[in-house]
């Protein structure tokens, strides 16, 4: 079998001597298992040299690495990636658990959504609140899952412009809606960080897509957000 001659080629002593892995399990238990227990091998190598990698960044900032309060650092860095990244994992597709809409052709709208982002010209954060809306055409979409959606994009390295351009494409092409809209207000670290005169200011940025190039649907979307803005 094709598959045993690729075994059999596998050196288990180089492998321990050049990359310190020991595969425990033999060929003859089964190719399967043994390709998940080397898997499982590299997947934890990649895991050690990311953390050496933080590790290195501390030190080039100008810190100890293995001060005590720095000594567990590197892993929560990585455990708060699962979170800040996630977006690359989801499939906004998923979220399409849509119903045939009866007669409802009225804007739906989801507004105040807290949104956290990190920009990928600094690797800085950026957070605040985003207003979602579309005229539904064909199919509809649950509201929680319109902030879902959201949370796809911006879970990313991203730019606050694109997010919007991602969500209100989404609606367009996958529901098949009138038009959407969605804008964004982003606060970002990249530029709070840099000038107290800029500590309070705002990004605001908008996608507007179908019907909501029209100007009365535009105001319509944004009377709804409310004036207190
Ligand atoms: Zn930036």
């Amino acid at each position: 079998m094709e598959i045993k001659s690729t075994m059999a080629k596998i050196d288990r002593d180089k492998m321990k001597k050049d990359f310190k892995i020991n595969i425990s399990i033999k060929p003859q238990e089964g190719f399967k298992k043994m390709m998940e227990e080397i898997n499982m091998i590299a997947k934890q190598a990649e895991k050690d040299n990311m953390l050496n990698l933080i590790k290195n960044m501390i030190t080039y900032i100008g810190d100890d690495p293995d001060r005590e309060g720095l000594r567990g650092t590197p892993n929560r860095v990585l455990e708060s990636w699962k979170k800040l990244f996630g977006g690359y994992k989801q499939n906004p597709k998923e979220l399409l658990k849509t119903f045939d809409k009866e007669t409802y052709s009225q804007m739906v709208i989801l507004k105040d959504i807290e949104f956290y982002s990190t920009c990928e010209h600094h690797m800085l954060p950026f957070f605040g609140k985003a207003h979602i809306a579309y005229i539904p055409k064909k199919k509809v979409i649950g509201i929680s899952k319109l902030a879902r959606l959201l949370e796809t994009f911006s879970r990313r390295l991203q730019i606050q412009e694109r997010i919007c351009e991602q969500v209100t494409n989404f609606l367009m092409q996958e529901l098949k809606a009138d038009g959407a809209g969605c804008i964004l207000e982003g606060i970002h670290f990249c530029m709070t960080s840099r000038g107290i005169e800029k500590q309070h200011s705002k990004m605001i940025t908008s996608s507007l897509e179908g019907s909501f190039k029209k100007p009365e649907v535009r105001q319509e979307f944004i009377n709804l957000i409310g004036n207190n803005r």
